[in-house]
Parts: structure tokens; sequence; C-alpha cells
């Protein structure tokens, strides 16, 4: 590692990597690691209509015929606004060449959506947010050792929320190379 402009060698037994959309850069390729696709996503921020009303967090699933829509989600974002966005529709990106812009048409179908189904916001005061996600095909997280290293990668979109799980179970599989995670999160 490098820091203060001074390089250090760092010897240790386990080594867990974390590296969100540079995972598949850094890992070598026996680890099998599954495919990590890094989309760059783009929800915004909204303004309330009226400051007195409490905003909860919510999830829609906007019916298929409706369009490309899908999965949508916000939730309140104090000082900021109302946060809306649409689950991983964003386009690949390589995470060193990002634009941190939103794709036009995907703005404009955000500002369609807001003003079709949060009539308490205002549609046409949307703040964009760039925002990676790291994607497993399934959505499942990557939580496994392979030999001396541990990877916690590929979570598609939701890895804040399950911090408090994820650093248990890694720090299991840290420590103790008999500890497997649940099926669905390791590596094949
Ligand atoms: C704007 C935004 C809003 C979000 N909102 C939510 C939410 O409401 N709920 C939710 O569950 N998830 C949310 N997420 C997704 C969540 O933040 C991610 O799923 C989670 O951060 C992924 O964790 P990670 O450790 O895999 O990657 P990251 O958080 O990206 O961390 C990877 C780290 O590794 C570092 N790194 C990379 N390469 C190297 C290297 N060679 N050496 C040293 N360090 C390196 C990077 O600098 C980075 O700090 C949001 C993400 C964004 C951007």
């Amino acid at each position: 590692m490098e820091a203060g402009g001074e390089r250090y060698d760092i010897f240790a037994d386990t080594v867990v990597v974390t590296a969100g959309a540079w995972t598949a850069g850094i890992l070598p390729r026996s680890s099998a690691l599954p495919r990590l696709t890094v989309t760059e996503e783009s929800p915004a921020h909204f303004a309330p209509r009226s400051p007195d009303h409490a905003w909860p967090s919510f999830n829609h699933f906007v019916d298929p015929q409706r369009g490309p829509i899908g999965n949508v989600y916000g939730m309140p974002t104090p000082g900021e606004g109302v946060k809306v966005g649409f689950h991983m529709v964003g386009p690949v990106v390589d995470p060193d060449e990002r634009t941190f812009r939103p794709v036009p048409e995907q703005a404009a179908q955000l500002r369609d959506y807001v003003a079709e189904w949060f009539r308490g916001l205002d549609a046409d005061t949307a703040a964009p947010i760039s925002c990676a996600y790291t994607s497993t095909v399934t959505e499942d997280f990557v939580l496994d050792r392979r030999g001396r290293i541990v990877v916690g990668a590929g979570f598609s979109g939701h890895g804040f929320t399950f911090t408090p799980a994820v650093g248990s179970v890694l720090a299991d599989l840290a420590t103790d190379d008999t500890a497997r995670a649940a099926e669905p999160f390791r590596l094949p």
C-alpha cells in the first residue's frame, strides 16, 4: 500500500478484498468470480412541494406493460429532498471512465415518472446523483473465501443496507477457514 508518498509492504495471513467496481481487476482470474457488471445509475433528489409532509422510504414495482421502468425505489434525504431512482437501468461503464451524468432519456423518464406518481414532489427539480452498481447476474452478493483471499463483492445496489451482516460474514470467513456464507453467496 501507499500512504503519505511512502510505499509499505504488509504481510498478513488473510486478505479481505472489498474493492467494489474494481474487484474483478484486482483478484486473480483463478478466483472464480461470477461476472460482475458495473453500471452507472442516476437517481435524483426531488423537492417536496410542501415542507410539512413526512415522506416514507418506498419500493414501487411498475407494471412492465407500462414501459421499461421496472423497480423504482426512493427515500427522503434530509436537506436534499426525496431520492427517487430506477433500479439497474443505467449504462455499463468502466469504473475509471464514468461520466457522472445521467443518460438524458433516462432522466426524462424519471422526471415523467415522478410527475405521474408523486404529485407531492416537484418533478422539475431533479438534482441527479451518480451511483455505480456492481452487480451479479442473480443480484446475490459474493461472500466467500479462496485460500487466503476473502472476497465481498457484487452488492448489486444493496450493499449499504446490509453492511452489518456483510461485515459479520466477512469477519467469520477471514478468521475461520472452515466458515462458509449461505449457499447463494458462495463462489462456484
Ligand atoms: C449514491 C449512492 C447511493 C446508494 N444508496 C444505497 C442505499 O440506499 N442502500 C444500499 O443498500 N446501497 C446503496 N448504494 C450502494 C452501496 O453503496 C454499494 O452497494 C456498496 O457501497 C458496495 O460496497 P463495496 O465495498 O462493494 O464497494 P465500494 O463502496 O465502492 O467500496 C470499494 C472501495 O474499494 C476502494 N478500492 C478500489 N480499488 C482499490 C485498490 N486497488 N486499493 C485500495 N482500495 C481500492 C475504492 O476506492 C472504494 O473505497 C448506493 C450507492 C451510491 C453510489
